[in-house]
């Protein structure tokens, strides 16, 4: 017979079990005052999760609402899309095709945009170094997805007027120059301007973006205005409109900007940017796809770099490393109060 005195201590056994506090801990998000200032997001109060928790309780806590399941998910989706495009373009193509080669690191470089960002969604609340981390990486990939549509543009897209110039020969290693810099103001933006309601930020980001992705649309731009549109230059087109979408949402924070605290969950300005940014992607193999198969071989003058597509997407890697791992030594000096650096690293 078990006495009333063991069935406490049974109790209180399975209270302070690491499987039930594991439970507890899914079901309880926080609002923003309980969190240092750099977890803040502008007009978002609630659904933030505790910090310093472990690694599992934020694996854990995108299977219940909280505001980065969604952010999670709509770039888990984004990768998963990505994937699938890329098996269908490996079964109806010839891999071994040496002018498909920037395709493929195109890919890559979009694959690991979506991978890097659903990390740092997922992990954004562990402590404020591992957020610092995660998001310059994510906007390092922004910049390296941008360097993989510069490839697909200037090998596949680019029009016969276009081909042959300067701009033409030497897109490419300006690319990789303009894809350094979005991860040098990622750095900026993430270590130094880190308050998300600063508009030095904000300007900072939207230049470096900005500039990258105009820089990579002129053959495209060129050919809306000056070619007759056919299936093809709607898909660009598209392309260009869900990017327009995502500044838009990145930029003004609408809706929550008008009302705040309503779409702390659902809803909310970087989850439509997220939707935008897989909706661009498609729209934009779309074209480029259809851009491959169009290609007159005869008529078209390559710039010569396809075999070096590869190794050019590693030199970037390898560079946006460096300034990482630089802004990442410069952030325990600028971003951690002396008494947290211990605790947050
Ligand atoms: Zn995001």
């Amino acid at each position: 017979m078990i006495s009333i005195q063991q069935l406490g201590a049974m109790d209180l056994r399975k209270e302070k079990s690491p499987y039930t506090q594991y439970h507890k801990d899914l079901k309880t998000n926080t609002s923003r005052e309980d969190l240092p200032s750099y977890f803040h997001i502008p007009y978002v109060h609630n659904g933030y999760r505790e910090i310093h928790k472990p690694w599992s309780y934020y694996v854990g806590s995108v299977f219940r609402a909280n505001l980065e399941s969604l952010n999670v998910w709509t770039h888990v989706a984004g990768f998963a899309l990505v994937l699938s495009r890329l098996w269908q373009t490996v079964y109806e193509r010839d891999f071994a095709d040496p002018h498909l080669g920037p395709l493929f690191a195109s890919f890559v470089s979009f694959l690991l945009m979506f991978a890097a960002s659903s990390a740092a969604h997922l992990f954004s609340h562990k402590s404020i170094t591992t957020n610092c981390v995660l998001f310059m990486a994510d906007i390092s990939t922004i910049g390296l997805y941008g360097f993989g549509t510069i490839l697909n543009h200037y090998h596949y897209s680019v029009p016969l007027t276009l081909q042959g110039t300067i701009l033409h020969q030497y897109a490419v290693p300006f690319g990789v120059f303009v894809s350094a810099v979005v991860c040098l103001s990622g750095g900026a933006a993430k270590v130094v301007y880190s308050n998300l309601q600063s508009k030095i930020r904000v300007v900072l980001m939207a230049a470096s973006i900005g500039g990258l992705y105009y820089f990579s649309n002129i053959p495209i731009l060129y050919r809306l205005i000056y070619e007759e549109w056919t299936d093809v230059h709607w898909y660009h087109a598209k392309q260009y409109f869900y990017f327009h979408c995502t500044a838009f949402f990145f930029c003004s924070r609408i809706p929550e900007r008008f009302f705040p605290g309503r779409f702390d969950i659902i809803g909310n300005s970087h989850q439509l940017f997220h939707v935008a940014m897989v909706l661009c992607t498609d729209r934009h193999l779309d074209g480029v796809l259809a851009d491959v198969d169009n290609i007159d071989q005869s008529a078209h003058t390559y710039p010569g770099y396809e075999a070096w597509a590869g190794p050019l997407l590693l030199l970037v890697i390898l560079i946006d490393a460096v300034i990482m791992f630089l802004f990442y030594r410069l952030h325990f000096h600028y971003l951690l109060p002396n008494s947290d650096k211990k605790k947050d690293s």
